[in-house]
């Protein structure tokens, strides 16, 4: 005996008994939303729930089934839609002479009968198609092919980082993206006959990696944003694809700082240096240059050295501030020579600081 005569169809779908198709489609559609497993979490309850509710669903559109339903629970209304007198007469006295075959069918659901066209998997899809779009389900959906609204694909971010060199002088990287596209299997279904899809384990989709060589131009910014039209995800029933978005960042290094298009650097000098001036090499994105620090240099003093900055059209200067530093292992000389600076030395440094206390 089908365990669905034990159960009110009616209040489980919350329609009243002599609800008719559109209002019966309506209730359902408003419980599926509310009781999908993917909504909540693919719950034991939901699914048990999502099952029931289908279930009443699949009896309750199914002309042949209804009549039996609603005669044998007492349902015989004079306004049903499906049901009239005679109809609901044949429907009873069908169902006690089949009632035996009826059985047997129910625990052998690979059965194949062709009497039961609307088999749960069937109801379920055809319902699921249109629940998430809004749109309402196609009544015979198995023989007219309903026609699918364009669905553009969604666009992909990834986040390449390179080599300062490379933003300078440009570069080929080879990216790994993963796509995501519509599983074949259940066609972005998530569901086949109410079960989860084996393949996509019920996220209608599956991954996919392709390698893509990308060209990086020359003079390339930190932040930038290079787009690949059309290798974003697939689109689907004549969509768009989506494009690739590569956002670049340049690897940050211990001794050049990025700021702008300017390149910041400190550069350490000796106290003599400071002091009497200096030719100096410092490092810049395109090798050393010599740098020259005047005399009377104090830490904290920047340089700007033209053009040595980054940028396409317009490049951006480095910017080195110098640091006075002290060399730990001074020879016995080097202090003997500074021993005499300070006894020579009438300046006080500190003047202007002691008086302003
Ligand atoms: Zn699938």
């Amino acid at each position: 005996m089908n365990q669905y005569y034990q159960k009110d169809l009616y209040a489980i779908l919350g329609v009243e008994p002599d609800a008719d198709e559109a209002q019966i489609k309506s209730a359902y559609r408003k419980q599926a939303r509310k009781w999908h497993p993917d909504i909540n979490d693919n719950s034991p309850e939901s699914i048990l729930h999502f099952k029931e509710i289908t279930e009443a669903y699949e009896v309750l559109t199914d002309e042949h089934k209804k009549s039996q339903y609603d005669i044998l629970k007492g349902f015989n209304f004079k306004s049903s839609s499906y049901t009239s007198q005679t109809q609901a007469k044949k429907a009873y006295s069908e169902t006690s002479s089949t009632r035996t075959q009826t059985e047997y069918k129910a625990k052998n659901k690979d059965t194949n009968n062709h009497q039961d066209k609307s088999t749960f998997s069937q109801v379920f899809e055809n319902i699921l198609d249109g629940l998430f779009t809004g749109e309402s389900a196609p009544k015979k959906p198995k023989e007219e092919k309903k026609k699918l609204k364009p669905e553009n694909g969604r666009d992909i971010n990834l986040n390449v980082t390179i080599k300062i060199s490379e933003a300078i002088s440009g570069t080929n990287r080879t990216v790994n993206v993963l796509h995501s596209e519509r599983c074949p299997k259940c066609e972005g279904r998530r569901f086949i006959n109410g079960a989860k899809c084996p393949l996509c384990k019920g996220t209608g989709e599956i991954s996919i990696h392709k390698k893509l060589s990308v060209k990086i131009p020359a003079g390339i910014k930190k932040g930038a944003k290079i787009r690949i039209a059309n290798e974003g995800n697939k689109g689907y029933n004549g969509g768009k694809s989506g494009d690739l978005y590569l956002f670049i960042d340049i690897e940050e290094s211990s001794f050049f700082k990025y700021e702008g298009n300017n390149v910041l650097c400190e550069v350490p000098i000796t106290p003599f240096e400071a002091v009497l001036g200096a030719n100096i090499e410092v490092p810049t994105l395109s090798g050393n240059v010599t740098m020259k620090i005047p005399p009377y240099t104090t830490t904290g003093q920047k340089f700007r050295l033209s053009q040595q900055g980054t940028g396409k059209n317009k490049k951006g200067d480095q910017i080195v501030t110098v640091k006075i530093t002290v060399p730990k292992d001074m020879t016995e000389k080097e202090l003997e020579l500074y021993k005499q600076l300070k006894l020579i030395s009438k300046h006080n440094v500190r003047e202007n600081l002691l008086n302003d206390k």
